[in-house]
């Protein structure tokens, strides 16, 4: 029998935090250890993540991404990449603000 949408999510969820303890079993340092997502933009713990072609994604991400292989939603990750233009497009101008407002302090 097919899994559902949501066996399909939960499986992933499982997957993908079990991820982020192998890494961190391998090497607890990785928890100090931070990159910016090339997905979300967001600046995210290195554990967990996982590089995609060219593409080094956040734990989260990662997640999203899994689903959406999963769920046929996408077929590669420069699919997600694109869907997720806006939301970076966001965190980018954000973090502008942010660096602004330190300048202007
Ligand atoms: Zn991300």
């Amino acid at each position: 029998m097919a899994k559902s949408q949501e066996e399909i999510i939960e499986e992933m969820q499982l997957v993908t935090a079990q991820m982020i303890q192998d890494d961190l079993d391998e090497n607890p340092d990785l928890a100090e250890e931070f990159f910016d997502c090339d997905c979300c933009g967001k600046n995210k713990c290195i554990a967990g993540s996982i590089q995609y072609d060219k593409y080094r994604l956040c734990n989260d991400c990662v997640l999203l991404a899994e689903i959406g292989f999963a769920l046929k939603k996408f077929s590669n990750i420069q699919d997600l990449i694109n869907a997720m233009e806006d939301n970076r497009l966001e965190e980018y101008c954000e973090f502008i603000k942010n660096q602004e407002n330190k300048l202007n302090n």
